[in-house]
């Protein structure tokens, strides 16, 4: 998909600016969240599963709390997907409108 829209389809609607890529962060933080759940569920009593299972859970929310945010806008965004709009990756800012994709803005 980045290839598509960083390559540009010629004369192509689409005019793309660099963004980070906050779809990779909140990809990275929902795995350290569902590490984290099964092993904080499944822990008995080990202080270093206590240890790995707190870290990742806080790792989430670090990373949710500071980079899970509208590239343009800068609001932080709700954590639910709206699956009726979010489609394709592209996603939408439901505060200012912007879409999208990757690392990139969508015009
Ligand atoms: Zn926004």
């Amino acid at each position: 998909m980045k290839i598509v829209f960083g390559a540009g389809v010629k004369g192509a609607m689409t005019k793309a600016k660099k963004v980070p890529d906050i779809m990779k962060y909140r990809t990275i933080a929902l795995i350290c969240l569902f590490i984290s759940i099964p092993i904080n569920v499944i822990n008995t009593g080990s202080w270093w599963l206590t240890i790995i299972g707190i870290s990742l859970l806080a790792i989430f929310f670090i990373m949710t709390l500071t980079l899970w945010k509208c590239p343009a806008c800068k609001t932080r965004l709700p954590l639910r997907f709206d699956k009726e709009k979010d489609v394709n990756d592209i996603y939408r800012c439901p505060y200012c409108d912007t879409k999208f994709i990757g690392g990139e803005i969508i015009d």
